[in-house]
Parts: C-alpha cells; sequence; structure tokens
C-alpha cells in the first residue's frame, strides 16, 4: 500500500445549459490537466461556457477543502468563428481548440506589457499592448479570411492575401 491521498485534482467542464460534467478526480495535476485538454478537443461538437480545475484535500469538511486552481471561459474563437476558443482570465492566455485552427494569445515571455497573438496555419504573429487588442487583431484576420471567401484556405493564398494587404 502507498500513501493515503492527501489531494485530489478534479477537472469539470460547464456546459451552456449549465450543466457540468465531472471528468474524474486524479491524484496529479498533469493528469488532470491531460484528461481535460483532451476532452476540449470536443468543444467543436458541444456547446461549452466554461472549464476549470479545482484541487480538493480529502478529509476537510466545508469550502475550505476546495481550491480553484484555473477556470477558463469559452467563447466565438476571432479567427474561425466556432466556438472552441478558450480564454484564461487569470494568466491572459487563449487558445483555439477548433481543428485546424489554433489561433492563440499569449503574454510575451521576455517583456509581460506586451501581448501576442497568431494563427499557425499562415504563422501570422503580432504583439499587441492588451489583451483587448490582441483579440481585435485575431478578428480583423478572421474578417479578411472571410472577405476573401474561404473558410479554409490554404497556407500559401492566405500568406498572399495578407501581403497584399500589409499597411
Ligand atoms: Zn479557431
Amino acid at each position: 500500500m502507498g500513501e493515503p491521498l492527501q489531494r485530489v485534482f478534479v477537472p469539470s467542464v460547464t456546459e451552456e445549459e449549465g450543466g457540468t460534467l465531472g471528468l474524474g478526480c486524479f491524484s496529479s495535476e498533469e493528469t488532470a490537466w491531460q484528461v481535460l485538454r483532451a476532452f476540449l478537443k470536443k468543444s467543436e461538437q458541444m456547446l461549452l461556457q466554461a472549464c476549470s480545475v479545482v484541487v480538493w484535500d480529502v478529509d476537510i469538511v466545508g469550502e475550505d477543502a476546495m481550491t480553484v486552481l484555473s477556470s477558463m471561459e469559452c467563447k466565438d474563437c476571432p479567427v474561425c468563428g466556432r466556438r472552441t476558443f478558450w480564454i484564461d482570465v487569470d494568466n491572459f492566455s487563449a487558445l483555439c481548440h477548433g481543428t485546424a485552427c489554433s489561433a492563440w494569445i499569449e503574454e510575451n515571455t521576455v517583456d509581460p506589457e506586451i501581448i501576442d497573438c497568431g494563427w499557425p496555419t499562415i504563422r501570422f504573429l503580432k504583439q499587441n499592448k492588451s489583451i483587448e487588442e490582441a483579440v481585435e487583431s485575431l478578428f480583423k484576420l478572421g474578417d479578411r479570411l472571410k472577405s476573401a471567401g474561404e473558410e479554409r484556405m490554404d497556407q500559401t493564398s492566405a500568406e498572399q492575401m495578407l501581403e497584399d494587404d500589409t499597411d
């Protein structure tokens, strides 16, 4: 027999209708995140609103037993328009889990004043002053893709289109 469990990690997602789905209860934070990330790939087929990883200390009564490690909200992706864009409000980061999209926003690793955003399909990368500006940049990109009339354009044509459009 090993050491008795002191704490467990519980990932869960909330559906738009308000129902919460528990995804299991794990002995390590890493596993909890793996399970949650794998599940978020299904965001495309479901209308999800939020998700979180919570740690519970065992044998403790009441709300002191529970700590929210991280929580994220799901929004419509500025680039592909699907409800697959997960925003971590505490850490200023976001990632689209939609197939073949992966639009992202992250705090710059060197300068925390800068918020980076990008879209890997065409290696689009832009530095912004705020998370709002980063979201705005991605929306502009999404609009340009839409007005080009192709939902899934290939890399070359997307790059060409953006070059034509640089200031
Ligand atoms: Zn997307």
